[in-house]
């Protein structure tokens, strides 16, 4: 590579390293999750329409929290709900999130990866770890059944057959508010 050239890719390089939240999406890191949305303003409906339930008492939230932890702590209190109801503890956790402002960027998303037309409010792939929610369908139940899937598709070394996974999703989202 040319020197200025090498020059412009470091800096360029060193600008994603300090700067991440300056790129078009946006990134949360949380204990089991990595967590990309398009803008706050997405990230904030997901957070409103995400009524925790009972589960609310088990969120210890302090008042300087942010958005971005108070989203981070109620997906990783999720997982570890959808664990215990599902009694599968999958070793050394680590899966993708995105959000999309609404169902749009999911059907388009699923269209890319599997050259198909649905309309799915939400969808995990299981080939990238990834699952997709929109923020106008950010449901406590709908949150815990993907994850019922990520950590079905995660703590079995053979991926279970679609209709037992499926199974273990709906259990997941049923028993999520027990
Ligand atoms: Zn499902």
């Amino acid at each position: 590579m040319h020197l200025e050239r090498t020059k412009y890719f470091i800096t360029a390089l060193l600008f994603v390293l300090i700067f991440p939240g300056m790129l078009h999406s946006q990134e949360i890191r949380s204990r089991y999750a990595t967590i990309t949305y398009t803008d706050m303003a997405t990230l904030r409906k997901f957070n409103n329409k995400l009524y925790m339930g009972r589960l609310k008492y088990l969120l210890h939230s302090k008042k300087s929290e942010t958005i971005e932890d108070e989203v981070g702590s109620k997906i990783d209190l999720i997982v570890e709900k959808v664990e215990t109801v599902l009694d599968m503890y999958p070793a050394s956790l680590r899966f993708s999130i995105v959000i999309h402002p609404s169902t749009k960027g999911i059907q388009e998303d699923f269209q890319r990866l599997y050259k198909k037309k649905v309309n799915y409010i939400a969808f995990y792939s299981p080939g990238k770890n990834t699952v997709f929610y929109s923020a106008n369908n950010a449901k406590l139940r709908v949150v815990a059944h993907e994850i019922g899937h990520v950590v079905a598709e995660n703590y079995f070394a053979i991926s279970p057959p679609p209709k037992i996974h499926e199974v273990l999703a709906q259990y997941a989202e049923t028993h999520v508010s027990d």
